[in-house]
This record gives structure tokens, C-alpha cells and sequence, in this order.
């Protein structure tokens, strides 16, 4: 079936996979279950990111399923985004493959999505998980809210349902997975919230370790910058390059003045290499403002759109 026989289809369940051989079955089993309850066209999609373990043949002998095997571990974001670009759903799901989210809970998430958001996030109010993942998490959690501004509590649960044209609207790199409602919000989506179930991980091991946290905060940064100034970054790079550039002139300034009328002894002096310094640093500023300027309209053309999006167009 290709996508335009497919088109109809009301959900996409989308999970990502990766050495999860004691868990892909059951947790197809409980996917099918409950998406039988909802009696609502659906497809669900596996997508395999690089497993090395039985997973891959497991999955082959299951039915109702479409199978999306990566050439390697590419990580669990490009992992969501190859199946969402082979969901056609009109809502997309996505949870994780190793049974900690509870696919009974699809039907809260779409009861809350029908109040009129966009996208509904899972909150594992009663996580289990270890103490240091929820440490860290919540600690994110709690810096996302500052620098992203986006409402919800906890971006990093993967069950989550989507408008399903918005999410493939969008391109996904890095570790980017867990910021699509931030992401999103961007782009003027609304995002509800829910409370979900969680369970500890019985089968197989956590694929991260502390090195997410540094990945995710970098992230954030990227996120945060585009949010405040993807479609301006003259206005971030300019404005703090004018900055330096003025503290500079007013060392050079003072240095002038004590050396002119004050006859100063200047070599010996820190001041007018540091006036020096923050011109030369504010001109470079000054300089990857126009060129990120560039870069942005560029962006936009390339991808067609614009900085805005529309939500609809009436003729009366
Ligand atoms: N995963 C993946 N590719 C990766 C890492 C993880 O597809 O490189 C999948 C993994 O199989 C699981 C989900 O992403 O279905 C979440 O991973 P994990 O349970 O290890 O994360 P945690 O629950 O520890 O945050
Ligand atoms: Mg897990």
C-alpha cells in the first residue's frame, strides 16, 4: 500500500525500537488491543533503530504492522522521525518500545486531544524510574519551562499524541524528540496534557546514560535560540555586537583622553588591548549577524515558508 491508498487512516501508532526482543511482542499485543477498543482506523508502525538483537526478527513474524528497519542505530529521534514520515494518520502516537508507557492510556490522550488541542503530552506523574533519572529529568523539566516556556511538565514522556499534519511538518535532528511540543508551540500548536500511567522497565536495559543530560541541554539552547530569534538573529548578534563595540570605544576613549591631556603611560597598560579587543569582538559579532540573517531567509526559501503559519483561510 502506498500513502495515498493509505490516506483515511484516523491514528498512527509510531514506536521506536531498539534491542527490545522481550518486549516487542507483548507490547504489539497491547497496542492492538487498544487500538481495537478505540474502533477507529489505525496502522502501527515499528521502526527498528539499528538492533542488534532478536528484535528485528520478532517483528517480521508479527502481523498488523508496518516494519521500518534503519541501516543502523541512527538514535531514537531519527528513529521517530522515518516513522513519522511513513505515518498517515490524522493523529499520530508515539510511546516508547519498552512497555514503561501503557498503551491503555492512548484513549485519555485522545479524549483530552478532542477538547481542542493540537498535541496531548503523557505526564508520568508516579514515574518508575530510578532516582537519578528523575533527578535529572525533573531538573530539565524545570529549565525547559525557563528557557522554552512551553507547558508542560514532563517533555521527556514519549507517549504523546500529535496533530498528525503538524508533526510532519516538521524535520527532526539531533535529540530533538523531546522537545516536539516545544518545538511545536513554536509553530503556534496548543498543547494539553494528561496524566499517564508508567511502568519500571522490566525487559532489556535503558539505552542512555548521563551523557543525554549535556546532549539535551545543548539542545535547549538551539531551541531556545530559535525561538526568540530565527527570524531576526541580526537583532541577537547585531545588538550584542553594538554592545562590545561601544564598551570598546569608550576604553579607547578614556585611554585617549588620559594619554593626551594627561600625558599617561599606556604600554604598560591592560586597557587599550581590552578596548581593542572588544571592538574587533563586537565587529565579528556584528558580522555573524548578517551572515546568520543570510542564512535564515535562505532557510525559509529553501523550505518554502515563512516564520509564520497559518491556521486557515475563510471566504465569506
Ligand atoms: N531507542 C531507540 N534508539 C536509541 C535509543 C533508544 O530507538 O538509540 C528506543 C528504545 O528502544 C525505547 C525508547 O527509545 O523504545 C526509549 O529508550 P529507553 O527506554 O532506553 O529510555 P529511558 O526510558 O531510559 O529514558
Ligand atoms: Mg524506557
Amino acid at each position: 500500500m502506498n500513502n495515498t491508498e493509505k490516506r483515511g487512516i484516523y491514528l498512527s501508532v509510531v514506536v521506536p525500537i531498539y534491542n527490545e526482543e522481550g518486549n516487542v511482542k507483548k507490547l504489539h499485543e497491547k497496542i492492538v488491543e487498544a487500538c481495537e477498543d478505540l474502533n477507529q482506523s489505525y496502522e502501527i508502525i515499528f521502526v527498528d533503530d539499528g538492533s542488534y538483537d532478536k528484535t528485528v526478527e520478532i517483528c517480521k513474524s508479527l502481523s498488523n504492522l508496518i516494519f521500518i528497519e534503519l541501516r543502523k542505530n541512527f538514535g531514537q529521534t531519527a528513529a521517530f522521525d522515518a516513522g513519522f514520515k511513513e505515518s498517515v494518520g490524522n493523529v499520530v502516537v508515539t510511546m516508547d518500545g519498552d512497555l514503561q508507557n501503557d498503551p491503555a492510556d492512548i484513549s485519555k490522550l485522545l479524549e483530552k486531544k478532542k477538547e481542542g488541542y493540537d498535541i496531548v503530552s503523557g505526564w508520568r506523574f508516579d514515574r518508575k524510574d530510578s532516582f537519578s533519572k528523575k533527578f535529572f529529568s525533573r531538573t530539565a523539566d524545570k529549565l525547559r519551562k525557563i528557557l522554552l516556556k512551553d507547558s508542560i511538565h514532563d517533555s521527556g514522556c514519549s507517549l504523546k499524541v500529535y496533530d498528525g499534519d503538524a508533526l510532519r511538518g516538521i524535520d527532526l535532528f539531533g535529540e530533538m524528540h523531546r522537545f516536539i511540543p516545544a518545538i511545536l508551540e513554536l509553530d503556534g500548536y496548543t498543547v494539553g496534557e494528561v496524566k499517564v500511567s508508567h511502568h519500571a522497565r522490566v525487559s532489556g536495559v535503558t539505552k542512555y546514560n548521563w551523557k543525554r543530560s549535556v546532549k539535551g541541554f545543548v539542545d535547549m539552547v538551539s531551541i531556545w535560540f530559535w525561538r526568540k530569534y530565527a527570524s531576526r538573529p541580526l537583532h541577537f548578534f547585531g545588538g550584542g555586537g553594538m554592545l562590545f563595540i561601544f564598551f570598546g570605544m569608550i576604553i579607547l576613549v578614556w585611554m585617549s583622553v588620559e594619554k593626551i591631556f594627561f600625558d599617561a603611560a599606556l604600554s604598560e597598560r591592560i586597557w587599550p588591548l581590552m578596548g581593542t579587543f572588544f571592538i574587533m569582538l563586537g565587529v565579528q559579532f556584528f558580522v555573524f549577524g548578517l551572515l546568520a540573517d543570510i542564512v535564515m531567509k535562505n532557510y525559509y526559501k529553501g523550505q518554502k515558508r515563512m516564520n509564520y503559519t497559518i491556521k486557515g483561510v475563510v471566504e465569506l
